[in-house]
This record gives C-alpha cells, sequence and structure tokens, in this order.
C-alpha cells in the first residue's frame, strides 16, 4: 500500500467501557464515532478488519452473579450487552460510509448474521469490517477469548487490545508514576506476573498459536493507525 502498514488482516478488541466516554454506564454516541472513525482510516489502508467488542459498559456475568443472579444466565445477559454495543458500532461505521456486518455467536437471523466461519473470511476479502459479537457463544469466557479465537480462524496476524493506557506495566500507570512500560513481553511474563493484558485463557490461547497481542492506548488521536505502521508507543505479547 505505500503507507508502511505491514498488516493486512487485523484483530480490534475493545473493551464495551471504550464506549462509554465519561459516563459510568451504557454508550456514548460522540465516542463511538470517534472510535469508528479511527477504525475507518484503517480501513481506508486496505486492512482487512475484525472487531470484538465487550460488553461491560452494559452488563457483566460476574457482577449479575456477584448479585444472585445464576451465573450462566449472568453471562448469556453479558453476551446480548455486547451485540447491543455491535449494533451501535455498526451503525457509526455506515454512518461513515465502512461497510460492515455483524456476526453472533448466537444466532439471531432478524438482528444480525450467524457465525459462519467461511462467509465471515468472505466478507473480509470483500473489506466489509466484521463486528464479531456475542463473545465465543459460552457462559464463563470473556470477549478477550473470543477476539483471540475469532483472530485465529480469520488467520489475522496480531490482535490489538485498545485500552486506556499505551501499552502494558508492570504496575498500574495511573496509580504509580514510576511504573515501566514494557516495549515487549512473553506471555508467559503475562500469566506469571498477571500482568492484566487479557485474560488467562486468552493469553493461553494466543501463545499457543503464537498470536502476537499489541497493546496500545485508543485515546490517542491516530493511535490505531499509527500502530500499524510501526510508529508511537505500544506493548507487543509474543
Ligand atoms: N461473556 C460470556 N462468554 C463470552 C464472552 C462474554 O459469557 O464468550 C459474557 C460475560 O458475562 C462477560 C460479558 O459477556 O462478563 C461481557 O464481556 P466482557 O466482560 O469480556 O466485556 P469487556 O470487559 O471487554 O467490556
Amino acid at each position: 500500500t505505500g503507507s508502511g502498514v505491514k498488516y493486512s488482516r487485523v484483530m480490534l478488541k475493545i473493551s464495551g467501557e471504550a464506549l462509554m466516554g465519561d459516563q459510568g454506564f451504557g454508550l456514548h454516541p460522540p465516542t463511538v464515532a470517534r472510535i469508528a472513525q479511527e477504525i475507518k482510516s484503517v480501513h481506508d489502508l486496505g486492512v482487512e478488519i475484525c472487531l470484538v467488542i465487550g460488553g461491560g459498559n452494559i452488563f457483566r456475568g460476574l457482577a449479575g452473579s456477584a448479585q444472585g443472579m445464576e451465573r450462566t444466565t449472568a453471562d448469556y445477559m453479558g453476551m446480548l450487552a455486547t451485540v447491543m454495543n455491535a449494533l451501535a458500532m455498526q451503525s457509526a461505521l455506515e454512518g461513515i460510509g465502512v461497510f460492515t456486518r455483524v456476526i453472533s455467536a448466537i444466532p439471531m437471523d432478524q438482528v444480525c448474521e450467524p457465525y459462519i466461519r467461511r462467509r465471515a473470511v468472505r466478507h473480509l476479502e470483500k473489506k466489509r469490517v466484521c463486528i464479531f459479537a456475542a463473545g465465543t457463544g459460552n457462559p464463563y469466557f470473556t470477549t478477550d477469548t473470543a477476539a483471540t479465537l475469532r483472530a485465529n480462524e480469520m488467520a489475522c496476524q496480531a490482535i490489538f487490545k485498545g485500552t486506556k493506557v499505551d501499552g502494558v506495566y508492570d504496575k498500574d500507570p495511573k496509580k504509580f508514576p514510576d511504573a515501566k512500560r514494557y516495549e515487549t513481553v512473553s506471555y508467559d511474563e503475562c500469566l506469571a506476573k498477571h500482568l492484566g493484558v487479557m485474560d488467562a485463557s486468552a493469553i493461553a490461547l494466543a501463545r499457543d498459536n503464537s498470536l502476537p497481542i499489541i497493546v496500545f492506548s485508543l485515546d490517542e488521536p491516530g493511535g490505531f493507525r499509527g500502530i500499524l505502521a510501526g510508529q508511537g508507543t505500544y506493548t507487543r505479547v509474543s
């Protein structure tokens, strides 16, 4: 492409909370629109994009079960929350001319497509952004694991995990000014030191398939595009 981008197909994982802006809950449309622009700027480079959005801005299974709800029921509610976020992002992306498909691990044909691997691959080849919703479709998993699973299935070259900080630190940089950012770190060190990159099952699944995880800040304007071109600060887990 001449843009210096060495990736042709990537997975972007963002938490549900990334869509809530400064609110404590739900969706903040200007924030959704801003992230949609970040995605479009990468799509414009010709990069094929898979997207997984969490549901924590609406509902988390663990929180529900802590309040006495049956765990699996609470997890299904969490998965449904991710579908709402996926639809919000679909609307924002299509509003700026990026074609998308929402693809759910739990079939709900009136709302979005069911997950059929070969069909999803075809969408990517046609440069449609594939938004994978409803996690893995199973309780007791997270959307980090779903992102890793789909990234493997779609043969993505890396998972880009957009967070509030520009990489993986040895301790919380928002609490400790002397926190040190890793340039690179191994999967095993993330697991052994509980570095909080993603949950353990997601990291193990990435490790077992040699799928690099790039942790970067989604708050940095132009950050996603820059990181793809090898600029800016980030941590590579591999
Ligand atoms: N969830 C699930 N199985 C999956 C993915 C998600 O049960 O494969 C549920 C789980 O209850 C989780 C909620 O969906 O708490 C929202 O996902 P997650 O916590 O990963 O969202 P994020 O923290 O990324 O916003």
